[in-house]
C-alpha cells in the first residue's frame, strides 16, 4: 500500500521500530549471552489473503560444531500473532515443539486473518522472548489495491556488511523477494585478499556446515532487520548448495552423482529449516517443492520459479569434465538442444498452466538468473560464445517459455532476476535472436547485496552486440524497489555507497516504468 501519510504506514513503522529494538539494540538479546535461544531473528511469508507462514529457529550457541545450536532435547515455542505493533490485541496464539530433527527451526502456518492488513508476531521459548516481526496478508482475491515491492540477491557475508537489507528494510515493502544467493557455500582463502569478514570455516558440505552457514548469515542485524519489516517469498539459485551445480551434477566432475545428491539433500534440509516455507516445502532426501505460485489480489501473480532442481546437465561440457559454467561457441549444439530443459519438463508444464489461467493485471516471473540472450565475450580468450549456467544455455527451455507467455496472451509479464551481481533492463523478444520480432516481456535484474560485479569495462564492450539491452551495470551492490499499481509498474535500482562501510547509505541509480499493454521498459 502506497501513500507516506496514511495512518497503515505509521504504525507499520512503529513496528519496524520495536522489532529493531529488539533485534540490535536490546542488552537483554546481546548480555544474555548463550543463553538467548533467538540470536537468529524471526521472519515470515509465502502470505496468502487469511495468512502466512512465521519462521525462527532456536539457537542458543549459533555456531555449535554439531550444527545443533547448542539444544538437543524438544522445546516448547509458544507464538502469538497481534493486530498491533505493540502486541496488546492478539488474534492467534498456539504452541508448537522445536525438535532437533529440523534444528530447532519452527514454522507456524497461520491463518484465519483478515486480508490486506499488517499483523505483528513474536516467539517465546526458554524464557525469553524473540523479537517482534511484521508481517502482512496479501489482499483479497479481486482487489486492485497498489504494492511496495522489493527484490535482493547474492549476498556474500565474506563481501561485507548487508546494508542493501536495511535500507529496503526501510522503504517498509509490503513483500520481499530474495532470488537466490542467499548464502554461499563456498569462502574465499585467507590470502585472497577477498575476505572482509570471514565465514570463520571452508566450503560447505554436510549438514551442519549449511546449518551454520545460514545460522551466521542469520545472525546479521540488517537481514534480520530485513526479515522482521516484511513477509519474503524466496527462491535459491547455486550457492544455497555449490556454485554452477545443475541437478544431481556437481561443478566438479570428481564427485559422483550419488555423493553430490546427498551434499544436496543436505544444502536443500538446511534451506528449508531457515526458511519461511510453507509444509508442502518439506524436503524428502535431496527433493524438495520450491516452485510455487502467489495471488497478490488481482493486481500480481508471481510465478515463483526454481532454476536448479530439475535442468538437464550442463551444456557443453569441455574436454576437462568439468561443469562449470563458461562462455561456450555460439555454433555449440547443447544451446539450442529442444531436449533440454532449465525448468524440468513438471515445472514447464506448471508455468505453461499458470500463466494459461492468470487473471491478473501484472504477472512477474521471480527466478533467479538473467533470462536475455547474451552475446558475450570470454574474459581470457576473447573469444564470442554464450554463458552455458544461465538461460543461454538452455534457449529451447526460453523459447518455449516466451512462447507460452505470447500463446496464452498473458497480461503484463515481466521478469525478475539475480546471479549476475549487476543491474540489467532488457526486452524479452519473442524471437531472442531477432531483434525485430516483437517484444514479449520486460526484465529487471538486481545487483548483488554484496558480491562481486562482472567486470564493467568489458562488459560494456558487448553491449553493442546485444541491442535488446536497454541498461547494465555493475559498478555497485544494492538491491531493487518497485511500486506496483494496475495503471503502472515503477522499479528503482537503488545503490549502497559501499559493502564494506556498515552505515552506508543509499541512492537511486535508475528508474523505469512499465505500462499496461505495452512490454518494454521506460527509462526516468
Ligand atoms: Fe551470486
Ligand atoms: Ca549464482
Amino acid at each position: 500500500m502506497s501513500g507516506a501519510v496514511d495512518p497503515g504506514r505509521r504504525r507499520v513503522l512503529t513496528g519496524l521500530a520495536v522489532a529493531t529494538a529488539f533485534s540490535i539494540l536490546s542488552p537483554f538479546a546481546r548480555s544474555a549471552g548463550v543463553d538467548y535461544p533467538f540470536t537468529l531473528g524471526v521472519a515470515s511469508g509465502d502470505p496468502l489473503p487469511d495468512g502466512f507462514v512465521i519462521w525462527t529457529r532456536l539457537a542458543p550457541v549459533f555456531n555449535a560444531v554439531d550444527g545443533r545450536g547448542g539444544l538437543s532435547r524438544a522445546v516448547p515455542v509458544r507464538w502469538r500473532v497481534a493486530s498491533d505493533a505493540a502486541m496488546t490485541r492478539i488474534v492467534k496464539q498456539g504452541e508448537v515443539m522445536a525438535t532437533a530433527r529440523f534444528a530447532h527451526a519452527v514454522h507456524v502456518e497461520v491463518a484465519g486473518l483478515e486480508a490486506g492488513r499488517p499483523y505483528w508476531y513474536q516467539f517465546e521459548g526458554l524464557g525469553a522472548q524473540s523479537p517482534v516481526g511484521q508481517s502482512r496478508t496479501t489482499p483479497q482475491v479481486h482487489a486492485l489495491a497498489s504494492a511496495r515491492l522489493g527484490f535482493v540477491s547474492c549476498s556474500h557475508w565474506e563481501r561485507g556488511y548487508f546494508s542493501a537489507y536495511r535500507h529496503l528494510a526501510a522503504e517498509q515493502p509490503d513483500l520481499v523477494f530474495f532470488l537466490g544467493d542467499y548464502i554461499y557455500d563456498s569462502s574465499y582463502a585467507a590470502d585472497s585478499g577477498k575476505v572482509f569478514r570471514s565465514h570463520g570455516s571452508g566450503n560447505a558440505v554436510s549438514l551442519s556446515d549449511y546449518r551454520n552457514r545460514y545460522a551466521l548469515y542469520k545472525t546479521d542485524p540488517d537481514l534480520q532487520a530485513l526479515h522482521a519489516a516484511a513477509p519474503s517469498v524466496a527462491t535459491w539459485d547455486d550457492h544455497e548448495v555449490q556454485n554452477d551445480y545443475a541437478n544431481r551434477w556437481s561443478q566438479d566432475p570428481k564427485i559422483a552423482v550419488a555423493q553430490f545428491l546427498k551434499q544436496r539433500a543436505a544444502a536443500y534440509q538446511a534451506y528449508y529449516e531457515h526458511m519461511p516455507l510453507r509444509a508442502s516445502s518439506v524436503p524428502k532426501g535431496p527433493d524438495m517443492r520450491l516452485y510455487r505460485r502467489l495471488d497478490y489480489g488481482r493486481l500480481a501473480r508471481f510465478h515463483v520459479l526454481d532454476g536448479r532442481q530439475y535442468r538437464s546437465e550442463q551444456p557443453c561440457i569441455p574436454a576437462n569434465g568439468s561443469h562449470q559454467g563458461h562462455v561456450a561457441a555460439n555454433t555449440c549444439s547443447d544451446l539450442r538442444a529442444p531436449g533440454r530443459t532449465m525448468l524440468g519438463w513438471q515445472q514447464e508444464a506448471w508455468l505453461d498452466q499458470g500463466f494459461a489461467q492468470s487473471k491478473a493485471q501484472w504477472n512477474v516471473i521471480a527466478q533467479d538468473l538473467l533470462v536475455a540472450p547474451l552475446t558475450q565475450r570470454d574474459l581470457t580468450s576473447h573469444k564470442v560464445g554464450r554463458w552455458t549456467d544461465g538461460w543461454d544455455g538452455y534457449m529451447a527451455n526460453r523459447s518455449r517459455m516466451l512462447a507460452s507467455i505470447e500463446r496464452h496472451r498473458l497480461s503484463n509479464p515481466v521478469f525478475w532476476g539475480g546471479d549476475i551481481h549487476s543491474f540489467w533492463t532488457t526486452d524479452l523478444h519473442a524471437d531472442a535472436n531477432n531483434p525485430d520480432s516483437p517484444i514479449v516481456a520486460t526484465e529487471f535484474v538486481g545487483s548483488s547485496v554484496t558480491s562481486d560485479g562482472p567486470p564493467y569495462d568489458a562488459f560494456m564492450q558487448i553491449m553493442p552486440l546485444n541491442p535488446h539491452v536497454k541498461f547494465f551495470d555493475s559498478r555497485q551492490r544494492g538491491y531493487v524497489s518497485v511500486e506496483l499499481e494496475a495503471s503502472k509498474m515503477l522499479t528503482n535500482f537503488r545503490v549502497i555507497t559501499d559493502p564494506r562501510d556498515p552505515a552506508a547509505t543509499v541512492s537511486t541509480l535508475k528508474s523505469f516504468v512499465v505500462e499496461p499493454g505495452r512490454a518494454g521498459a521506460i527509462a526516468l
